[in-house]
């Protein structure tokens, strides 16, 4: 079996693909940083892994969402104490 290396360039591209879809199907768009304020008309959620300051660390990620965009209907208010500046966040559920 051929092992295909990928430039750094690929790779980027490769996950920037990724994220488009995952927006796409998904209507998540991971931060890369937490934002000041949540804006207006979004929700911020994160996935089930316990919440780290920095997003990305262990696999902890962190999206903005429509709150009325049902495709991720998993999502609870969730009190885990991450990010209070933030007021309410959701989580998904498993
Ligand atoms: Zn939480």
């Amino acid at each position: 079996m051929a092992t295909r290396i990928l430039s750094a360039r690929e790779m980027k591209a490769e996950g920037q693909a990724i994220k488009a879809r995952f927006k796409t199907t998904l209507g998540i768009e991971y931060l890369d940083k937490l934002p000041a304020t949540i804006p207006p008309g979004k929700a911020l959620v994160h996935n089930n892994v316990r919440p780290t300051r920095q997003l990305g660390l262990r696999g902890f990620r962190a999206w903005l969402v429509d709150p009325d965009d049902d495709r991720q209907s998993r999502r609870v208010v969730c009190d885990c104490g991450w990010a209070p500046e933030l007021g309410k966040h959701y989580r998904l559920t498993r």
